[in-house]
């Protein structure tokens, strides 16, 4: 091939870090957890247009890689090839591309390398895969293709300077229920060529650091970084537990089932179950965490959020002789998406202690109305809650059907019903946004007549709404 002489014009920037640099060398230098998010290849326009609006919006929050899973029939197969391709060409993200050697022989193997190669994908989490009858079905090896991950890493390392991830289990993997066993393995994919190792979705803090003890006992230092996936409803997450082999752990079951029939609940519960998880694991010393998305993005940027938030706070937490604030059970202030679940918990239950507590002594209160029940604005505490107390609450349900959160604020919509002897009546929908500062509520905007969708959209792109 030619080499390419440039004559005159400015020299070219050499290509941006944060783009050439592998998983394996950001795990060695970062001075802060990576973060990743897992997509996998969607089955339809429609749901490819989901995809995309989600890329889109998390690749704002500038993730240090994002993957794309790999499914076990060829046509699932193409998919994943193809958006991932799209996703290495048409976003500045760095892109992995899953890899299994289910129903392939090394020869189909070899292939999909060569896919991902031509697509400028240089990372690829291989991982053996489950046979086409599920995770428990007994594994059929293809006459000539591969035993396990072990080789299918072996193979790929053979082929290029790939960054090579691989499969981790905190809650031990279901086939062999064998921790030394998991552990030795993830050994002898490290020896075999893997940099670095993503585990399957797991709920207690402790599973997570027994697996990394096991495999530094070991004498391997390979990097392993959690995965995550917030819990967004209950018996989906049931049956990723009984696919995966992880535990659910009882007292978060109890959590959900007592709001099982109250979506916005469950969510927000999700949302705090994932948030304290990850901070476990980024306080213990985990190097990133990996989000599986389910293709949507709206769980992830808030605990995403939520994270960024709650650590800055670890960071200037109050001193002995600060004001006591609104805390979690470890002592630092609460994520703000808790605090405003827990507010409008209280505002719902009429219970104007606990309302006072999460508010701030200064708080500004805005209502921008268009007629009901009217504009109006209050600058402290106790006149905020003379306020909410006034209304005759017997003939008023709510309900809080909305939520996200964008920094230190909170958009959250409120259905209101009322109730009249004839049964209920007018509904309408309150949008509120909030902004938190050390565990209150500083500063809240309630909007009459507004759509949540263009309240947040606008709160998303300008801080503000
Ligand atoms: C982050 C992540 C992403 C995933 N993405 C996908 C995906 O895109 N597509 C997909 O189909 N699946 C995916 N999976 C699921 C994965 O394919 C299954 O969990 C699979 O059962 C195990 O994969 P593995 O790479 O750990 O396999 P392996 O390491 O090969 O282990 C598989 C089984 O073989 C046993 N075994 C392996 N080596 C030995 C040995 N030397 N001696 C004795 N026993 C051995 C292990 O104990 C285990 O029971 C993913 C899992 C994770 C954690």
């Amino acid at each position: 091939m030619p080499s390419v002489i440039r004559v005159g014009g400015p020299t070219p920037p050499p290509p941006h870090p944060s783009i050439v640099a592998r998983v394996e060398e950001m795990l060695a230098t970062a001075e802060r957890p990576l973060f990743s998010f897992e997509f996998f290849p969607p089955a339809s326009e429609d749901a490819e247009r989901t995809l995309w609006t989600t890329i889109r919006e998390l690749e704002a929050l500038s993730p240090d890689f994002v993957s794309v899973t790999y499914g076990a029939n060829g046509s699932t197969r193409d998919r994943t090839i193809n958006v991932t391709r799209k996703i290495s060409q048409e976003t500045i993200l760095r892109t992995m591309g899953h890899l299994t050697c289910v129903s392939q022989s090394a020869q189909d193997v070899r292939r999909v390398v060569g896919a991902y190669a031509d697509a400028g994908v240089r990372h690829i989490l291989a991982i053996r895969g489950d046979p086409p009858g599920g995770p428990t079905a007994p594994w059929e090896q293809h006459p000539e293709g591969l035993t396990n991950a072990t080789e299918l890493v072996r193979l790929v390392a053979s082929l290029g300077n790939f960054s090579i991830g691989v499969a981790a289990f905190p809650d031990i993997h279901p086939d062999k229920r064998d921790p030394e066993l998991d552990a030795r393995i993830l050994v002898d994919k490290a020896e075999a060529g893997a940099t670095f190792a993503i585990t399957q979705l797991f709920f207690e803090p402790d599973r997570y650091f027994e697996l990394v003890e096991r495999v530094r006992a070991m004498g391997c230092d390979l990097p392993i970084i959690p995965g995550i996936q917030p819990v967004t409803n209950i018996k989906q997450i049931e049956r990723f537990a009984e696919l995966s082999g992880a535990t659910l752990p009882e007292s978060m079951v109890t959590r959900l089932r007592a709001h099982q029939d109250d979506p916005a609940s469950v969510r927000a519960i999700g949302l705090e179950v994932a948030t304290e998880l990850s901070e476990n694991l980024l306080d213990g010393g985990a190097p990133g965490l990996h989000f599986f998305t389910l293709n949507r993005s709206l769980a992830t940027r808030a605990i995403h959020a939520n994270l960024k938030l709650s650590r800055a706070q670890h960071l200037s937490r109050p001193g002995p002789t600060s004001p006591v604030s609104p805390s979690s059970a470890s002592g630092f202030a609460l994520p703000p998406v808790e605090v405003v679940r827990r507010f409008w918990a209280a505002r719902l239950d009429d219970d104007r202690d606990a309302m006072g507590a999460l508010l701030d002594p200064g708080v500004s209160w805005r209502v921008v109305g268009d007629g009901v029940p009217g504009a109006r604005a209050f600058d402290h505490r106790e006149a905020v809650l003379d306020d909410l107390g006034s209304a005759d609450s017997g003939s008023w349900s709510h309900e809080l059907t909305n939520l996200i959160v964008a920094g230190d604020q909170v958009v959250t919509e409120l259905r209101a019903t009322m109730h009249t002897a004839d049964g209920p009546g007018t509904v309408f929908d309150i949008v509120a946004v909030m902004r938190i500062a050390d565990g209150r509520v500083v500063e809240c905007r309630e909007y009459r007549g507004q759509a949540f969708a263009r309240v947040s959209a606008s709160v998303r792109d300008g801080g503000s709404s």
